[in-house]
This record gives C-alpha cells, structure tokens and sequence, in this order.
C-alpha cells in the first residue's frame, strides 16, 4: 500500500508571487509550487515534489536504457585531470569546467560529461572482441560552470544528466546502437508526454560524425531551431549547412575556424563562406570601405539591421579587430529578447576573449549595452555565421522552412574511434589481431527534463503534469471542517490501499480557496474535494486539465481512480 502524504506535513512552501529573478515559466511555476529552491546561481535543492517529479523522470529513462540492453553504473563525479588532458578537453572546455586540487596539489575537475572515463574502464574490462557490443549508462549529477546560469533547473552549473556510451567493433554496430538510443530516445520522451522534434546538429566540442538533437519546442528554449512542413528536414540552425545555396541568393552556412587573409574583398570573403559574391550575407559585422557595418542577423525576429546591401557589392571588406571598438562602446550589443540576452556575434581567434564583439540590431530598447564576451556570453573561437532564416527553402523540398524555438532535453552522437585513438582501446578481433574500438555517446537532461516538461504543460493556474510523472496521482481536498477532513483522509486512505499515490489537504485553519489555488499550482492531475455534500459522501472529482467536474459517491470516486 502507498503512503498518504499529508500537507500539513509536507515541506512544500507554495508562493503567490513569482520570484524576483524567474524569467521563464517553469523556473516560476517550480519555485512557487515548493518544487526547488535555489542555493546559489545555478544550484538548486529538489524539494519533497520536485524529487518526486525527477526521479520519476529517471525511473522512465532507466527503463527504457535498461530495454535495449544498456547497463547501469555509477563513475565518479570528482574526476582527475589526466584522461582529460590526454583527450584535450581539459584545455577545450575552458571556463566551463569546475577545476579544483587535492590536498595534494593534484589536478581535479567536476566532471561535465564522461566520456574519458568511460573509455578507460571499458579498455580495463573489455579485451576480446567477444565482450562487445556493450551499452553502459548512468544517471548522474554533471558540472558546468555554465556562462549563463539562468531559467531555473533548465540551465543549471550542476544538474542531472542520463549519459550513456556505446562501444562496437565496426561502424555497423557504432549505427546500430545508435539506432537502438534513437528509438530509446523516442520510447522516453513519449512516454514523458514531451512534445518534441528530431534535428540534426552539430558535434561541438565532443567531435565525432552523426549527431542528432532532441528538441522540445518551447519558449523558454535557447535553442533555434528549422523545421520543414514536409518533414523532409530539420535542423539545429547551429547545424544549418546547405551545400549549395538557395536559388535567392541568400547565403547559408555554418562557420568554422575561418582563415583569411587581413583585408579580404567580397571576392576572397564569398568564397570562403562558399557562396557567390552575389549572396545576401547575415550576421556578419565587417568594415566596409572602412565603415563598420553589421549584416542582418537570423532567427532573432523584430531586427532591423544596417545592411552591407541586397546583394555585396565590389568593394573592400575587412575584418573588424578589437582595435576597432576602443572608445565605440554602442557598437557591442546583444539582442534582448523575451528570454533576456541572446546573442549572436562573431568572435576574431586573433582576439582575445573579453574583446571581442556582437552583433546585434539597432532597434531602440531591444539591445544590451557593454555586453562583454566571455563574462556575459560563451566564447566561442570560430566566426559564428549563422544564415538561415524564417521561410528559407528546405534543402530537400524546397519547401519555406518554419523557424521555432526549443529547449535541448537529449543529443546523440557517432564519436567514432575519437576517444578509442586518444586512450588505445582496442580489442583483440576474430582473426587475433587487435581491433579499434569504435563509441557513441548519448545524453539526457533528467533534471532539464522537469522544466521542460513544465514549461509545455503548465496553464494558468499552475504546473499540470502528466500522471506517469506527476508527484502523485490524486490530490484530495478537505474544503470545510472536520467533517470534510475526516472524509477527506479516509477517502485518501482508501485510495492508497488501492496502490495510488496520495496527497490530502487536510491543512486545519487553511480556507477551502487557499487549499484549491495550492491544488491546481502543484498540478497533480486529478483533484478530489470533500466539500458541501461530505455529508451525504459525496465527493466532487475534478480533472486538472480540463477542469471538468463531476458529483460521486466515494465508492464511485475510488473505482474511478483506481
Ligand atoms: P546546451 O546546448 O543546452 O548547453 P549541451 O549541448 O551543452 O546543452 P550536451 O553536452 O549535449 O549539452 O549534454 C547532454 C544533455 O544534458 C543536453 O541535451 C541537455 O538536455 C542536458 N544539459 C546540458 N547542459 C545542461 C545544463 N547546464 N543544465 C541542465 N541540463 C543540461
Ligand atoms: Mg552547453
Ligand atoms: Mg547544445
Ligand atoms: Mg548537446
């Protein structure tokens, strides 16, 4: 039998007000509702509800993962810097890792995905090629000294990832468990009741081939995404990269590491973003004929930026230099938009962070100021050229392509023999002759998932969860005196001797108003009231989605439920 969790011992503060900081809805909803409180910018304490909610979260992701056959472990979190020196990572990550030393002066971090260690223990357990396929996961607290901490559990400096590695000897077996992740992947987020989209995107720092994004369109994401009506394509716009341009002209292309020479023409600058000197270039801020000038930038709606003009005409482009932006402080923006600060912007190498510089528009009170790049924003060391826009043809149909935003809830990738190279893991093979290893990796954000869920869920009274994931399954009401009370209580009695989770309201002193304004905010998905006809033990069964309501007798009420 389940417990009945009472509120009157329940250690769930609910809050009229939003908090002060909160800018996305979830980040509201959670902390009002009593499911998390925060402790510092970016670290959060779950609550009774909110513990509820993420280990139920963990407990669909861990059936699914152990479904395909993947096993579960637990890898420290304090990791020592050696295997992430040897990949390179512990240079390539940057601000982003939490670094410490022992009391020996010996180098630390906190680990922010693992796929080293992983590594390592698979080349100290596997060594024949009979030991593999193998799938390993765990569900794990991650740390990234992230540059943005902000949207509440969404983006937080330590959170809980599922993360997973997969180790084959042939590229047919790296697709195949990758396969077996992919449609993992959808078992798990459907059965969260998670709107979401497939898209492709990009390696990042983990490197590797294959890689596709789990998105959740909301409006609280960071992401941007592309989606063709058709479905014959979508994409992180991060990922964009059409071979060959679109017949209007406009230019698309994702840049990396660009190596030019210090003046360039429109010529040399066209073709190294691989489109004609014709093309309509976004998001570029260059000096043209010596005049700085920013180039549209995408995805960001209501910008009106100064243009280089339809098409780039002759003339000679330079790239801007830090010297540039000395004593010209108005010409480093970012873009406020409705989830604050959100910038695009491209980064010189040559510069060094903290001098580089945005674009943004120039449209009055929709920009930030003296942003400065490493302190308010990721450094990325590449021109970041992001050219797709809002009805762009598909690259497969042709068709105009809808632009959305989303939150990341999972990534999978195809590293290849990237790790397996760094570390030497090889396995001996059928014919006696070591075999590299070839992996995959694969995460999701379980602590990111109550947001996001939140986040596509929630109306205007509060949080509404689906029941899998929901902190129960019934809330009863005591709306009145003892009467109701002890109604209340023995309906909730029954009802978890039928195996459901409970909570009842049977706060003394509490209004029935206050009790029904907490009921809807904490979202459970059906609400029971004992209220005017307890008397006659009848109860009112609402629904809280719907708020459909409905008169039964408490037999007709349990038999309902259960
Ligand atoms: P993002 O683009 O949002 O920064 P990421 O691409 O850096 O995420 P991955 O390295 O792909 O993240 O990690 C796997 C998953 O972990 C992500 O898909 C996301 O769901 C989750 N995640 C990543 N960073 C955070 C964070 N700071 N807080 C909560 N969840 C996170
Ligand atoms: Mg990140
Ligand atoms: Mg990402
Ligand atoms: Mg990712």
């Amino acid at each position: 039998m389940s417990q009945v969790q009472r509120m009157s011992r329940l250690m769930a503060k609910t809050l009229r007000d939003d908090p002060a900081d909160a800018e996305t809805l979830s980040h509201k909803l959670l902390v009002r509702a009593g499911y998390v409180r925060r402790t510092s910018a970016g670290l959060w304490s779950w609550l009774p509800l909110g513990k509820k909610v993420l280990d139920n979260i963990a407990r669909v992701v861990r059936e699914e993962m152990d479904a395909i056959g993947a096993q579960e472990v637990l890898l420290p979190a304090l990791l020592p810097k050696e295997p992430y020196e040897a990949s390179g990572r512990w240079d390539e990550y940057g601000d982003l890792l939490f670094r410490l030393k022992d009391r020996k002066g010996g180098d630390y971090l906190l680990g922010p995905t693992h796929e080293e260690i992983f590594t390592l223990v698979v080349k100290d357990q596997c060594t024949s090629y009979k030991d593999l396929p193998v799938m390993l996961y765990q569900i794990q607290t991650k740390y990234r000294d992230e540059a943005r901490p902000r949207s509440g559990v969404l983006r937080g400096r330590e959170f809980q990832m599922k993360d997973s590695y997969s180790f084959d000897t042939t590229d047919e077996g790296l697709a195949e468990s990758y396969a077996l992740h992919r449609a993992a992947y959808q078992k798990i987020f459907a059965r969260l009741g998670l709107d979401y989209r497939i898209v492709s995107a990009i390696s990042g720092a983990m490197g590797g081939s294959a890689s596709e994004e789990f998105l959740a369109p909301a409006a609280a994401g960071e992401d941007t995404f592309v989606d063709c009506p058709n479905g014959d394509y979508a994409a992180n716009t991060e990922a964009v990269t059409f071979t060959t341009p679109p017949v209007d002209g406009s230019a698309h292309g994702a840049m990396e590491e660009l190596d030019t020479p210090d003046t360039p023409t429109i010529e040399t600058l066209a073709k190294f973003l691989g489109v004609p000197a014709s093309a309509t270039l976004k998001n570029l801020l260059v000096k043209v004929d010596g005049e700085i000038t920013a180039v549209g930038v995408p995805g960001d709606r209501e910008v009106d930026l100064g243009k280089l003009g339809e098409h780039l005409a002759p003339a000679v482009v330079e790239l801007v230099t830090a010297e540039d932006f000395e004593g010209r402080p108005e010409l480093v923006r970012g873009y406020v938009g409705p989830q604050g600060l959100k910038i695009r912007y491209i980064a010189d190498p040559r510069v060094a962070p903290g001098t580089a510089w945005v674009t943004g528009a120039n449209k009055a009170d929709t920009h930030a100021r003296d942003v400065v790049c490493g302190r308010d924003f990721e450094v990325d060391d590449y021109f970041d050229v992001v050219v797709v826009e809002e009805g762009d043809p598909c690259p497969v149909c042709g068709t105009g392509l809808k632009l959305g935003r989303a939150i990341e809830i999972g990534h999978i990738f195809q590293l290849g023999r990237k790790y397996a190279d760094t570390f030497q893991l090889d396995v001996l093979g059928q014919q006696g002759k070591p075999v590299r290893v070839t992996m995959g990796s694969y995460g999701i954000g379980v602590s990111r998932a109550v947001a996001a869920l939140a986040e596509q869920t929630a109306d205007e009274q509060g949080l509404c969860w689906p029941r899998e994931i929901a902190p129960a399954d019934v809330h009863v009401v005591a709306a009145g005196k003892a009467l109701q009370t002890e109604l209340a209580v023995d309906v909730a009695e029954q009802l978890a001797a039928a195996g459901l989770r409970v909570l009842v309201d049977e706060r003394p002193g509490v209004s029935p108003g206050v009790k029904f304004t907490d009921a809807e905010l904490i979202g459970v998905p059906k609400i029971l009231v004992a209220g005017r006809r307890a008397g006659d033990g009848v109860v009112e069964l609402k629904d809280r989605r719907t708020g459909e309501r409905e008169e039964l007798t408490v037999a007709e009420a349990v038999a309902r439920l259960t």
